[in-house]
């Protein structure tokens, strides 16, 4: 939907001083916004045949919204519509707010795709703020702390509530809003009064991020049908509450980021390289094919599914390549692909005739221009998420995409989508310079997952500059760009390049030597490895800590045999270089389902059939991989280890698996230890009753984390409360030392351990073991290095009486 803006005004420098002002409003420039404005000499006026003309440019189909100043404006508004062919005319609606504030209300619900109707009322409320602020017009009651909301119709209730949070409405109270709206029985629709913007439906996530309410913000509530006392009750009550946020849930936002000029720090380290350009990646809409609705909605369907399939295969490689963690940031755009909202509109629009590929792409496009126009930093950061789900659907339905192909050096972009920062080598790609961008964009979390250095939103006029320049230096620790550096310039970035690499090299130099705490305990640290190639990233581990055997499991169309799986398992550990691996048996299950294994849906598939309870469910698979592994255990030093394990019976019913695999081999019991994973709550409290058959206890924090603060690792929006520092999490591990005792090891083999802060922390609390992500051996053995175990235990024990992974954190420094 792109409805169309006509300003008219006695002034055209008035008019056009105002579309400056709203056009600030759009970033992405979508809304046509026509002038008619002053008489032909220059002069004061108003002219029907320039404001027809202006009617028929802006109209492109989907109406025009008309804004006047005053007098004789409407009444040449009036007369243009004479003037307009009939179809024109029916679309068009004049609207009486008041010019400035009424534009940019307009333009910004219109960037956002509301009918023209919409657009129309949303501009007509744009007074509220300023006279509920003003306490009407005659200034009498000045300042009311809650602005007087618009006029409630019949049935409905209205209220407002303050955004109190330090970081406004963000994902997570977002989320817990929309959850509660969803709980009810009411339509709710919310409007940010401070900024005057449009109001949108509080049920869904994408239309309430987009109010980007921060704090202090006055947010007003709409509700009707049967539960809308209720609803505007329950979000007050919320936002009383700060909508559940006890601290602030993240470092405070970075300076704005919208291409001003400034380069801000994206991802730490320095590089120098001659310039390499991308242009900017983009698709073309396919030829329009014709079709009923019907046919376009199986279009559109099947090429969802075809996105799908894309972006799982891209998140499998991020998973790979860059650790899991990461690759949680394709499991918010496969959210995308089935965005209610965003699905209802794209069929109210072939409803209506559209193509498949024109409705998708409108539809998305209201969603990027929503986000890309939201003042608040976050939330643009997510507008090119969006945009790249947008064209992976379109190419599934024939678009054809424009590759970001980029020579070696300092790339330089407008922006960059997840999947293209997930393919940058840091070999080839020294640093990257965007245009646009926010250091909390996913492209932005990739590149430091890759470490390779950034700097983002330098603004057009940077990018630009830099795109023509032959040598580019970048510090994106400090946020620094030199563009064509002098020799000192380019003397002091070297020696800053040196420094970084000094201490990377420190760490990784020292790689190969054990981790020894200041007080002398050796402390292992591992890899966690997927491949065979993990495995050999892994300079200096003392062993795989982790190894994720089910890759060889995923996409493929059959399990894999014994002989297959044989191999595979015998190439990690001769990649491993005589290193102890510890193969992890196949840890699938309702989240990540086989093709060949097909199990029934379950309603909450990280509680279901998943790890260990799927591999018991199927004793065939578990004693075809544990016959595997034995083999290999025979020729090299091999741990094995069983996930999502919660009870005692699970672990002897594995073990007896194990046993069978050790006589099907029949060449006798390797020398082979038996370790848990530690990820379900109730095996940490219970690791007393695990430890007798266990020769070692390895906690998968990214799980026992989701499992103790019921918030799923995959969800973006609980990413915040899903931290593995809570100290509700610490006690666990602390519980799972304890009941371990003296004879067995406990080692923490998920993604906290690589966290170089959390390390004394997890020593103090009496882990001796971590496994972390190859590139990150050596940072935390010197991390593990600095570590005095006595201090240590003192800081876990403060960590412990904390209220929250704030303070925790607080706590590190
Ligand atoms: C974990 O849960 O912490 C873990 C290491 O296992 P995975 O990430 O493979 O589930
Ligand atoms: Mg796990």
């Amino acid at each position: 939907m792109t409805v169309g803006i006509v300003v008219i005004s006695h002034s055209r420098a008035l008019a056009e001083a105002a579309v400056a002002l709203a056009g600030e409003m759009d970033a992405g420039g979508g809304v046509p916004v026509e002038v008619a404005a002053g008489a032909d000499d220059g002069g004061f006026g108003t002219d029907a045949v320039a404001i027809s003309e202006a009617l028929a440019s802006a109209d492109q189909g989907d109406g025009v919204v008309v804004l006047m100043d005053m007098g004789s404006a409407v009444l040449s508004a009036e007369l243009a519509l004479e003037l307009v062919d009939d179809e024109v005319r029916e679309r068009v609606v004049l609207c009486p707010a008041p010019l400035v504030e009424g534009l940019v209300v307009a333009v910004v619900s219109a960037a956002g795709g509301a009918s023209a109707g919409e657009v129309a009322a949303e501009a007509g409320d744009a007074l509220a703020a300023k006279s509920g602020h003003l306490g009407g017009l005659d200034g009498t009651a000045p300042a009311a702390a809650v602005p007087a909301p618009a006029p409630a119709g019949a049935g409905e209730e209205t209220g407002t509530f303050t955004v109190r949070m330090p970081h406004g409405l963000h994902a997570r109270p977002a989320a817990a809003l929309v959850a509660a709206v969803r709980a009810l029985d009411a339509d709710v629709r919310l409007r940010n009064v401070t900024l005057e913007g449009p109001e949108v439906s509080a049920a869904s996530m994408s239309k309430v991020a987009t109010l980007g309410a921060l704090q202090g913000h006055e947010v007003a509530v709409r509700a009707s049908g049967p539960d809308a006392g209720r609803a505007v009750h329950r979000l007050q009550e919320l936002a009383e509450d700060s909508f559940g946020e006890t601290a602030p849930a993240a470092p405070a936002p970075a300076p704005a980021a919208r291409g001003t000029g400034r380069p801000i720090p994206a991802s730490p380290g320095v590089g120098i390289g001659a310039v390499s350009v991308a242009a900017p990646a983009g698709i073309t809409l396919p030829a329009p094919v014709a079709g009923t609705p019907a046919e376009q909605r199986a279009r559109l369907d099947e090429a969802r599914a075809r996105g799908r399939e894309h972006l799982r295969a891209v998140r499998d490689r991020a998973a790979r390549e860059i650790g899991e963690a990461e690759a949680t940031i394709f499991d918010a755009q496969l959210l995308l692909l089935d965005d209610p909202d965003v699905l209802a509109d794209a069929e109210t629009r072939i409803e209506g005739g559209a193509d498949a590929a024109v409705a998708w792409a409108d539809a998305m496009d209201a969603v990027e221009a929503a986000l890309a126009a939201a003042t608040d930093e976050y939330l643009r950061g997510r507008a090119r998420d969006v945009r790249d789900v947008r064209d992976q659907v379109l190419a599934a339905l024939g678009g054809h995409a424009e590759q970001a192909a980029a020579s070696d050096g300092v790339l330089v972009a407008d922006d960059l989508t997840p999947a293209d920062a997930a393919a940058i080598e840091p070999g080839r790609t020294p640093a990257v310079v965007l245009a646009g961008s926010s250091p909390t964009a996913h492209a932005a979390i990739l590149l430091r997952a890759r470490g390779v250095p950034a700097v983002v939103g330098v603004g057009a006029e940077l990018a630009a500059r830099a795109r023509e320049a032959g040598v580019l230096a970048v510090d994106g620790t400090t946020g620094e760009l030199a563009v064509d550096p002098d020799e000192t310039v380019l003397a002091d970035f070297r020696a800053r390049a040196a420094a970084h690499t000094r201490r990377r090299d420190d760490a990784l130099r020292r790689a190969h030597e054990p981790a020894v705490t200041r007080d002398g305990t050796t402390v292992l640290v591992g890899a966690n490895v997927g491949s065979v190639d993990d495995a050999a990233a892994a300079v200096g581990a003392d062993l795989a800590g982790l190894v994720r055997t089910e890759f060889s499991f995923l996409d493929r169309h059959d399990a894999p045999d014994v002989d297959e799986q044989e191999a595979a398992y015998r190439a990690i550990a001769e990649a491993m270089g005589g290193q102890r691996i510890t193969l992890r048996t196949l840890d699938v299950g309702g989240d990540k389902p086989l093709d060949y294994l097909p199990m029934p849906a379950e309603a909450n598939p990280f509680l279901g059939v998943r790890g260990l309870r799927l591999a018991l469910a199927r004793p065939e698979l578990l004693a075809d991989q544990l016959e595997a592994v034995v083999r290999v255990a025979h020729d090299h030093p091999v741990d094995v280890m069983f996930p999502m394990v919660s009870t005692v019976d699970e672990l002897d019913a594995a073990r007896r698996a194990l046993d069978g695999a050790v006589e099907a081999v029949g060449r006798g019991r390797p020398d082979l230890r038996v370790g848990i994973m530690v990820e379900v709550p109730a095996a940490a409290l219970k690791a007393a009753s695990f430890a007798p058959s266990v020769d070692f206890l390895s906690i998968g924090t990214n799980d026992l984390t989701q499992y103790a603060l019921a918030a799923e690792r995959g969800n973006e929006d609980l990413a915040a409360l899903a931290d593995a520092l809570d100290p509700g999490v610490l006690a666990l591990i602390a519980a799972t030392v304890a009941g371990a005792g003296d004879d067995v090891l406990v080692a923490v083999c998920g993604e906290v351990a690589a966290d170089e802060q959390a390390v004394p922390l997890l020593l103090g609390l009496g882990v001796r073991e971590l496994s972390v992500a190859p590139a990150a051996v050596g940072v935390v053995k010197q991390a593990v290095r600095e570590v005095d175990l006595g201090a240590a235990g003192e800081l876990a024990r403060t960590a412990l009486t904390c209220p929250d992974a704030a303070a925790v954190r607080g706590l590190l420094g």
